[in-house]
């Protein structure tokens, strides 16, 4: 790592870095509360403090400090689970629905969002390229995209290997689908624009006030923090990747999972033009799950990926990234690196995020790395379901939610799978540079 590497978001530095709530005395009792101030916690309060409920958000950081302004920015979609596992799972209709709210709804949602609140967040519709990393999955993604497309009114297409370079400056992909709809933004900007929103709409923020516990009884909730107990009519858990075990079945459901990423020092528009020639946002399917981007102003190279599955030192990742993009965009050897971090996504074993109600306890996670879109929609439709309203319907409550005995809250597997991926990875690795081998002597 070098010297001046700041150790937080890239983003922080223009958005600001997420700062403490003005401390007032919590209420004794609120209509809902809401546990975290991510993008889900503060447009579910926002939504709710909208219908005239009263509405606490708590978080035991300050508001917004965790994935929500952290991410690599892209906003759009989801790509974890295919079409047709999707069919398989809830059938037609449900599979449809989900592929819309993905694609279309939840991103509807965020523009209508940032017009009606005034958010500046630098967000640019570009799309997004998915890129494919061995040759031998471009028909399974042009028969997953066609199956989407007769679903879903989604605007994407297939780019073969010979067109790769209208899309990116490197031969390293086989091809890959473009979609349309997605697009990137600056999340700490998002985030900082719903909670100004949520506040300014009568929702009551309080961050460093973690809530402890939790207890139910036929009246609501009594959360415990340790500035005091609140009721609540109902209570929302808004944690994803930074939930811990102590929340019950969902806390048992979704496992966090880092994510590490890196911004470059500034490399000039043209450059950074020239490597990335649509300024789409860039996700591919190497199980290193690379993800890169220009910066809003398009100077930068924002650059995230699975370092490791288990907390890793500043050295160690910002070590791999660079390996990972310089392999991507060989002529970035040596460019300085001037912001690297990290930040907790919250993966579910069924790949897909989740809203409903266990024991009495409302909650909308597992957005599995896809939240900027999702979290701000799936929040809104959480706190429509409290309040009873039609509008709460949403696909996603009807995934299972899926547990495994051997998860408990703690998430003492990762490393192992870490070991895991690291061997498919050197065989997949192997696999991409054959299939390149006869173009590229
Ligand atoms: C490095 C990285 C890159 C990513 N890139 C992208 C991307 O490019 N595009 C995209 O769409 N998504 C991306 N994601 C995913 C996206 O950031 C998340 O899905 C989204 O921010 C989830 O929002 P959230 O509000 O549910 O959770 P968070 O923003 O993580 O908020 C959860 C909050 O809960 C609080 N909390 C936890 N426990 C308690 C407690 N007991 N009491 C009070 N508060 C508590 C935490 O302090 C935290 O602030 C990325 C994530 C990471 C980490």
């Amino acid at each position: 790592m070098t010297q001046s590497t700041k150790k937080f978001p890239y983003w922080w530095d223009s958005a600001g870095h997420p700062a403490p709530t003005q401390e007032t005395e919590l209420p004794g009792e609120v209509d809902a509360l809401v546990v975290g101030a991510g993008l889900t916690g503060l447009s579910a309060a926002r939504t709710l403090a909208m219908h005239g409920k009263s509405v606490l958000v708590l978080d035991s950081g300050n508001p917004g400090q965790g994935a929500s302004s952290r991410n690599g920015g892209m906003i759009g979609g989801g790509h974890k689970v295919d079409a047709d596992t999707l069919i398989s799972r809830d059938g037609i209709d449900i599979a449809a629905r989900k592929l819309r709210e993905m694609h279309l709804d939840s991103v509807k949602f965020a523009k209508t969002v940032m017009e009606t609140e005034e958010i500046d967040c630098d967000f640019r519709q570009t799309g997004r390229f998915l890129a494919l990393w061995l040759s031998s999955e471009y028909e399974n993604a042009a028969r997953n995209l066609n199956k989407i497309k007769e679903l879903a009114p989604v605007s994407a297409e297939m780019v073969q290997k010979s067109q790769l370079r209208d899309e990116i400056a490197s031969d390293i992909y086989a091809g890959g689908a473009i979609y349309h709809n997605h697009g990137g933004l600056n999340p700490a900007k998002w985030v900082q624009g719903f909670l100004e929103a949520a506040i300014r709409r009568g929702a009551l923020v309080q961050g460093n006030t973690p809530a402890i516990q939790i207890e139910s009884d036929q009246r609501g909730h009594s959360v415990l923090t340790p500035r005091g107990r609140v009721r609540a009519g109902e209570v929302l858990l808004a944690t994803n990747g930074y939930t811990k075990g102590m929340f019950g079945t969902a806390g048992r459901s979704v496992f966090p999972v880092p994510s590490y990423i890196v911004a470059t020092e500034q490399l000039g528009a043209n450059h950074v033009g020239t490597l990335f020639p649509t300024a789409r946002m860039i996700v591919e399917t190497r199980e290193r799950h690379c993800y890169f981007r220009p910066s809003p102003d398009g100077t930068r190279i924002v650059f995230g990926g699975r370092a490791a599955l288990f907390q890793a030192g500043n050295r160690l990742f910002e070590h791999q990234l660079r390996s990972l993009m310089t392999g991507i965009f060989p002529e970035l050897r040596g460019v300085g690196i001037s912001h690297a971090w990290k930040g907790n996504t919250g993966f579910t074993f069924g790949m897909e995020p989740h809203v409903g109600r266990f024991n009495g306890l409302w909650h909308a996670m597992g957005y599995c790395g896809n939240g900027n879109a999702m979290a701000p929609w799936l929040g809104h439709k959480a706190a429509l379901q409290i309040i009873g309203n039609a509008e709460g319907e949403t696909a996603f409550s009807h995934a299972t939610l899926q547990q495994r005995w051997w998860y408990q809250g703690r998430p003492w597997f990762l490393p192992l799978a870490d070991v895991g991926f690291r061997a498919r990875d050197v065989i997949s690795n192997l696999r991409n540079r054959v299939q390149r081998w006869p173009r590229e002597g």
